[in-house]
């Protein structure tokens, strides 16, 4: 039984992350996305929203699950008995990031490993702090996030 994690703020869950869910939907026989809940990030949406969000995106896929975490991702992962961590990489840019965090958590916790898989180039440019921008100006973000979540985004900066 191989079980990967896929952890982020998600705020809000993009089409970016959709991708890479069903990505290693394909790969693993089950997929948790957890959304962290103590990001430094002051995120926009609560963690019952976002952890609401993601579950309405992800209905049709019947091996993923969605839940939430606090502190050190590792001893999380262990606590689920997941063997895998799923990171996507858009850009270079995310990589010397990305690559200390996979290192660092290797450090703390040989048996688990970080894989990382890359979107749909169509969603490389894609990034939940461009879409929350969006939305505040006034723009429309149907193309970049699932169903449902533009009309949230709508109700977020209009309260
Ligand atoms: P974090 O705060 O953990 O970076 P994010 O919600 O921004 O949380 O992202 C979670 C994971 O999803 C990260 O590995 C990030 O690189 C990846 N990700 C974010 N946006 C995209 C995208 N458009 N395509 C592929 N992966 C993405």
């Amino acid at each position: 039984m191989k079980r990967a994690i896929y952890p982020g703020t998600f705020d809000p869950f993009t089409n970016g992350h959709l991708d890479i869910v069903h990505r290693a939907a394909a790969l693993f026989d089950e997929v948790i996305v957890t959304v962290a809940r103590n990001s430094s990030k002051k995120p926009l949406f609560t963690t019952d929203e976002r952890i609401d969000m993601i579950k309405e995106s992800i209905s049709s896929l019947n091996t993923v699950h969605v839940d939430s975490f606090e502190g050190l991702l590792v001893k999380y992962a262990k606590e689920k008995k997941a063997q895998v961590i799923i990171r996507g990489l858009r850009m270079i840019s995310d990589f010397e990031f990305e690559f200390q965090m996979a290192l660092m958590n290797r450090k703390l916790a040989e048996d688990i490993t970080t894989v990382f898989l890359m979107p749909d180039e169509r969603y490389t440019y894609l990034s939940s702090s461009i879409v929350r921008e969006i939305a505040q100006l006034g723009g429309g973000c149907g193309p970049f996030v699932p169903q449902g979540i533009e009309k949230r985004l709508k109700e977020k900066y209009s309260s």
